[in-house]
């Protein structure tokens, strides 16, 4: 029973080197046996022989088994029936049969039962290697084919398993642009069912207005770089209907981003590629857009208001201009600034201040025609274009409308708001065909509205050119001004109208421009406002005031009060009371001596602040005097709260009067408050007699005026405190007195 077996020499024909061939030898004649053995000796193979049936079918059940050389006539059971045995078990092995048999039924039942091959007895030892060679040659190649079979059955579960699950759309196109496959992601991405797709053409799904478009992707022929990358598309999803499609789509449209390429086969002859369709990976970027969407809205639009911004603006205006131009129409753009925001602002807080320019936006927009553009600009600036204007009145008739729509006043939870508008108008092409120059034109002709009182429109005129270089030169020079020591101040003597003496002066700055001569004030204080010159200006004018004091107290106006103006951008500063009590400390100059005026606007913008600073300041002795009194937007409530000494009758009250037993009850009321809270009295502008004798009679005493003394440098000043030989007077000797 114990078979003989040889180990294979390696490298034997048509294997390779790994690969040792078993080999079953069945044969029941022991000399037939021994010489098969040896002639398949030495070739490669691992023999095993069998002289029995029994011990065939034993080996085979047992081991594995690549061919069996098989004799068909053994004793004890017959070579068809080990193949039958071997066909039942699934053995696997190929079968070589050899029989001395004549006979053609052997040899039919042989084949029919899968033998590779059939040997007759006595054979060739050529013609057996052969066989033997061949078959295990074909059975190494099926071998090989059913492995390629199966890793090929692999990759394409694999792919398969990767094309579905793939987060992007997957499909094949044939040469007609219908679809041969689509993974399972467009039902879940599109709503439509596999079936519903194939055989159907790309466009059902492409939204109409890109369809343009997406004929070249989806006919893409290239395989290359070139080959259609990244493009967006619009797609449809399927509507959403009641028949149990669990998904809704609230969105009918999908962008995508599609890569495709071209797939080609080689034609009949193999010389040449055929296009037969081609495949592509589509890519929700819906929510990409959507963000994209929402960034490039932020970037075009402001956020407080909703409004489009500066850049949209322009090029809505870029737009509009083109369009004029070729229609040969006029448009008009506006600059539209709100008056006295800034004050809102101050006093009530940023919160109300957005929520004002909130509710002034949206009633601008209320006056708006279709076509017409409003921005924010920034701040309380807006702008606005109406395009294809059919006539400048149709520009004046729109501002009257928003003049008019900011007249009512505003509710900011409780407060009761007035603002109104300066609003600039530049008409294309007559007051400029850029850009640039109709918003700059605009501009200016709103701070003309702005410098004659606010409240109105103006149409931009070219000599408003002229004011707003002067301006801008004006503003360049001022910085310089102070280095060059330009500033001075005069005086101007506040005088007792019942006896003629001076009994104060008020400090009033001047700019000696050199080429303009003599500035007053009013022209460039509002610019050092605006950029921030106001402070080293202020601190000037302290020192300023303390040094030609110190002249004019030898000089027999040794108690004259000196009354200065105070910027409210200074008082605001923390350091301004340190400032103030150090430079009077080093001129050695008492407090009381001094006297400082404020508007009413000071002690609305941060009241508190302003409270313990003139606080401090009358804790010193420094009094205070409210001046333009009457003007401004409070009313009295603040006369309680301030440490208040004096209150200037504005001049615009005075200017009024024209007759000595006339009936001016703003200055009756002035008059009488100040005698009710005990305070002190000023008139301003006083320029004539009568205006002087009615104030008189009436208990104003102390004037200040043209008809007494024009603002005057302190060299003057100085020669008219000497003529007069003033005796010293009282600090309080200019009091209201009844
Ligand atoms: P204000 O404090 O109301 O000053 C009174 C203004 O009326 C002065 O104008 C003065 O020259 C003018 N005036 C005086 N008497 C008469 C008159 O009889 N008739 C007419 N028509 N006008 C008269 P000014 O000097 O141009 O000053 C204008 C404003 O500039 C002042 O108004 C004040 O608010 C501000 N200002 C002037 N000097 C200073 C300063 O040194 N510091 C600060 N912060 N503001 C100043
Ligand atoms: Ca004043
Ligand atoms: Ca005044």
């Amino acid at each position: 029973m114990n078979p003989f077996s040889a180990s294979a020499t390696p490298g034997a024909a048509g294997q390779d080197a790994a690969f040792q061939p078993t080999l079953l030898l069945v044969d029941d004649e022991p000399r037939l046996l021994s010489s098969l053995y040896e002639l398949l000796r030495g070739h490669g193979y691992q023999l095993v022989t069998a002289s029995t049936g029994a011990e065939a079918l034993a080996h085979l059940s047992r081991l594995r088994f690549d061919l069996v050389l098989l004799d068909l006539r053994l004793p004890d059971i017959g070579g068809h029936a080990i193949m039958d045995f071997i066909n039942e078990k699934g053995v696997g092995a190929d079968v070589i049969v050899m029989s001395g048999e004549v006979g053609i039924e052997a040899a039919i039942g042989a084949l029919k039962r899968g033998a590779y091959d059939y040997l007759r007895k006595p054979y060739s030892r050529e013609e057996l290697l052969k066989t033997v060679a061949n078959a295990l040659r074909q059975r190494g190649l099926e071998q090989a084919n059913r492995r390629i079979a199966i890793q090929l059955e692999n990759s394409e579960k694999m792919y398969r398993y990767l094309v579905d699950s793939s987060p992007d759309i997957i499909y094949t196109l044939n040469h007609e642009g219908r679809f041969t496959f689509i993974n399972d992601r467009a039902y879940q991405l599109l709503g439509y069912r596999r079936d519903e797709l194939l055989g159907q053409h790309y466009s059902v799904v492409v939204h109409e207005e890109d369809l343009e478009r997406a004929r070249y992707v989806f006919n893409e022929r290239r395989v290359d770089e070139r080959a259609a990358r990244n493009v967006e598309l619009r797609l449809k999803c399927h509507s959403a209907t009641g028949t149990g499609h669990e998904r809704t789509f609230n969105n009918t449209l999908m962008t995508i981003s599609l890569n495709a390429i071209g797939m080609h086969v080689p034609d009949q002859d193999v010389r040449k590629l055929e296009f037969f369709g081609t495949y592509g990976v589509a890519r929700d970027i819906t929510d990409r857009k959507r963000a994209e969407e929402v960034i490039s809205y932020q970037a075009y639009h402001d956020i407080l208001t909703d409004l489009p911004n500066r850049i949209l603006f322009k090029d809505r205006l870029g737009l509009a201009v083109i369009q004029a131009k070729r229609k040969q129409a006029e448009l008009a753009v506006m600059f539209i600034d709100l008056d006295r925001f800034k004050l809102v602002n101050d006093t009530l807080g940023h919160v109300k201040g957005d929520e004002l320019l909130q509710q002034v936006a949206a009633r601008l927009k209320e006056c708006l025609r279709r076509g017409d553009t409003l921005a924010r600009q920034g701040g309380d600036e807006f702008t606005i274009v109406l395009p294809e204007l059919r006539h400048r009145d149709d520009a004046r008739d729109v501002a009257d409308k928003f003049l008019a729509c900011l007249h009512e006043p505003f509710d900011l939870d409780g407060h009761q708001v007035h603002i109104s508008a300066s609003i600039g108008i530049a008409v294309y092409p007559g007051h400029g065909e850029s850009i640039d120059e109709l918003l700059r034109h605009a501009d200016i002709a709103m701070y003309q509205v702005k410098g004659q009182g606010k409240n109105g429109h103006a149409f931009y005129d070219p000599s408003m050119q002229e004011v707003s270089h002067q301006k801008i030169a004006l503003e360049q020079s001022l910085r310089r001004a102070l280095e060059h020591g330009e500033l001075e101040m005069y005086y101007q003597p506040q005088v007792d109208a019942a006896e003629g003496r001076i009994v104060g002066v008020e400090a009033l700055m001047r700019w000696n421009h050199p080429t303009r001569g003599v500035v007053s004030p009013g022209e460039f204080l509002p610019f050092a406002e605006e950029n921030g010159l106001m402070i080293p200006i202020s601190d000037w004018m302290i020192g300023a005031l303390c040094r030609d004091m110190l002249q004019w107290k030898g000089c027999g106006g040794g108690n004259v009060r000196l009354s200065l103006n105070l910027s409210p951008q200074y008082l605001d500063r923390g350091d301004f009371f340190e400032k103030m009590r150090g430079a009077l400390l080093r001129h050695g100059i008492a407090p009381s001596q001094i006297e400082v005026e404020i508007t009413e606007n000071v002690c609305i913008r941060n009241p508190q602040h302003a409270i313990e600073q003139l606080n401090r300041l009358g804790q010193l002795g420094v009094s205070v005097a409210i001046d333009d009194f009457g003007t401004g937007y409070s009313s009295l409530a603040y006369l309680h709260r301030f440490p208040v000494h004096t209150i200037k009758i504005d001049q615009s009250f005075v200017k009024e009067i024209h007759d000595e037993h006339g009936h001016y009850p703003v200055i009756l009321a002035i008059i009488s408050i100040a005698r009710g809270l005990g305070l002190n009295l000023v008139a301003e502008g006083v320029e004539t007699e009568v205006q002087a004798r009615y104030l008189r009679a009436n208990g104003c005493l102390t004037m200040q005026g043209y008809l007494y003394h024009r603002p005057m440098p302190l060299g003057r000043f100085v020669d008219v405190l000497r003529a007069q030989g003033l005796p010293a007077i009282a600090g309080h000797a200019f009091a209201f007195q009844a």
